[in-house]
């Protein structure tokens, strides 16, 4: 497939922000592509080249891209710069340029997805003496055979930037319409797509289908490739991966015990709610993997974990799902989770901080066991697994701490201590429900004292003056729109935050962990990638015009960052206007 087709796809996504548009037009691609092209198509059309699991990136700087464009036109990079800054996008000014220099020449190499998508694919992988010069070969190669348009998608592939505003739901229902279409031998019409996906109906059950397949493997080109191929049944064999990372199940929350028992019904499990860091972890003979619940692999970071399974838990193969809390190794209390935050990206020194924060490891789940999934499995039956075969030693391996009962008062007696024992409150669990992979279902719910808080993502910041010059201040912070893939400004918030290295965080730490995401600087204000989250606390949420969100949030104050979740989990527009409407 000439990946000129592709990109006229993009340009037809960019141009629209109706969500069934975009699904359309998706589908309607979909299902025009060759079993051979499939994968790489769905994974170019989310702009990566490898499932987002793998926490490989392309790498490619845009200082990297000016000169390999330099070297495809012939135009100086100040030049291009200067072009840059003009459009301030990368893409556009490409495809500007590129435009300019075709009209002077006549050949042109024709690109196929495959080759493009190869040829990243290498560009990543590219390191060592000179690799910078092969890079930027390569670049230039791709960008002198490519036509305008493509070098706009080229580029913005490259600097991981796609900007077609496609969400993991457009892209999932597009998946579940071209087969739907295809199976049905007929074409919907754009007007009667929503009502297709209707409770109970067929369309609806291939999305879910998709959705379940999706939450084990984390990879839509795996997904859809199958589904084409080899039809709805085959997605039942996508298997679990032990060494894989998956989505945990979320949990939803609630105001106290009575509105827990309703939720997820009585009897119920009741267990401590600890304030430590998720994990998830695969266990297959000897090795053992852990993964966050950002996917990312943190093996490595906790050798002492790796040792605490290897030794504790009697199983073949299995996966895991618990909480690590730190404790103080003096008083043997635990410890909040800003503390052992810092083990998560420490690359050296990692034996001797997991002797300074050491972790007591507490199981509440198991998803795979022994060459089976469990994930339809009951609580209560998962529960008496992690029972079975997993050796507890306190402030080593334990399981979670657990009553069962439907008993208010007794509940409220076990919340109590579970406060008292420096944990953040205690989840109410169904013991009938399945593991639901990604999923926020409500089979288990949280119950915590304090007052709502969200997580969100900071976009922006203003470089400080006077005793705060050399700090970002001022962050900007923004909610998700899973519809669109998008980031939505939501308030600035300055508060919260410590002027010297004291107990928090500093604005010195701020500042560091925010500067290698700086993607533009105009005077004081500097634009950020969405990629660091922060919970934060707040009076109310209001109307307001002045953020595209189209909420501000009244005192917003920082409580802590939260590096376990990705940007695309945090607070969603969603859960923002129903809280504004509960308010
Ligand atoms: P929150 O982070 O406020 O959304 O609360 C949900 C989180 O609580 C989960 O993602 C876990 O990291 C954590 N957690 C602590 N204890 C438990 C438990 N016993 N069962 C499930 N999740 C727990």
């Amino acid at each position: 497939m000439e990946y000129y087709e592709l990109t006229k796809l993009y340009e037809l996504l960019e141009s629209t922000n109706k969500r069934l548009e975009k699904t359309k037009h998706i589908a309607e691609f979909i299902k025009n592509c060759t079993p051979k092209d499939i994968d790489k198509v769905i994974l170019l059309l989310q702009g990566i080249v490898y499932p987002k699991y793998e926490d490989k990136k392309i790498g490619i700087a845009s200082k990297m891209v000016v000169k390999a464009l330099n070297a495809a036109t012939g135009i100086s990079s100040e030049e291009i710069e200067k072009y840059w800054k003009k459009t301030g996008d990368l893409g556009i000014t490409a495809q500007e340029l590129i435009k300019k220099k075709k009209q002077h020449t006549l050949f042109s190499q024709i690109l196929t997805v495959e080759k493009v998508f190869n040829t990243v694919r290498k560009l990543a992988k590219i390191e060592g003496v000179g690799s910078t010069d092969l890079k930027i070969k390569m670049i230039s190669e791709l960008l002198t055979s490519a036509k305008p348009i493509e070098a706009r998608y080229i580029v913005r592939l490259l600097l991981e930037d796609l900007r077609v505003g496609l969400g993991e739901g457009t892209l999932r229902d597009s998946i579940a319409l071209a087969y739907y279409e295809i199976k049905e031998k007929k074409s919907i019409d754009i007007e009667n797509i929503q009502g297709l996906f209707g409770k109970d109906s067929e369309l609806t059950t291939i999305r879910d289908k998709i959705q379940e397949a999706y939450d084990i493997s984390n990879d839509y080109s795996v997904v859809a490739s199958t589904l084409m191929e080899k039809g709805i049944i085959s997605l039942n064999n996508i298997d679990m991966d032990v060494l894989k990372p998956l989505k945990v199940m979320l949990a939803q929350k609630v105001k106290d015990i009575k509105e827990g028992f309703e939720r997820v019904g009585v009897p119920c499990a009741i267990e401590y709610k600890y304030d430590g860091f998720r994990m998830l972890i695969g266990k297959k003979s000897d090795k053992i993997v852990i993964h966050t619940r950002r996917l990312e692999n943190v093996t490595k970071q906790f050798p002492d974990v790796v040792e605490l399974v290897k030794e504790n838990v009697k199983a073949e193969t299995c996966i895991l799902d618990g909480e690590a809390v730190g404790y103080d190794p003096k008083t043997k209390k635990y410890i909040p989770f800003q503390n052992i935050s810092q083990r998560i990206k420490r690359k050296y020194d990692i034996e001797q901080l997991s002797r300074e924060v050491p972790v007591e490891l507490n199981i509440f789940d198991i998803l795979y066991y022994n060459n089976n999934s469990l994930i339809n499995e009951s609580f209560e039956k998962r529960r008496k697994i992690i029972e079975k075969i997993i050796i507890q030693k306190d402030l080593k391996i334990k399981l979670a701490e657990q009553i069962i009962t439907d008993n208010e008062k007794e509940a409220e007696k076990f919340y109590k201590k579970s406060l008292e024992f420096g944990n953040e409150g205690v989840m109410l669990k169904s013991l009938t429900a399945p593991y639901k992979p990604g999923s926020r279902v409500g089979y288990m719910v949280k119950l915590k004292p304090v007052m709502e808080t969200l997580d969100l993502v900071i976009v922006g910041a203003e470089w400080g003056e006077g005793k705060r010059k050399g700090w970002l201040t001022s962050f900007t912070i923004s909610c998700y729109d899973e519809d669109t893939d998008e980031y939505l400004e939501i308030g600035k918030f300055g508060t919260g935050i410590k002027e010297k290295d004291e107990e928090g965080v500093s604005f010195e730490q701020l500042t560091e962990l925010l500067k290698p995401y700086i993607i533009e600087e105009k005077g004081r204000e500097v634009k950020i990638k969405p990629e660091i989250v922060v919970e934060i606390k707040f009076e109310e949420i209001q109307k307001s015009p002045s953020y595209n969100s189209g909420y501000a949030l009244r005192f917003p104050r920082l409580v802590r960052i939260r590096e376990d979740r990705r940007p695309d989990e945090s607070s969603t527009l969603r859960q923002i206007e129903e809280m504004y409407k509960k308010q």
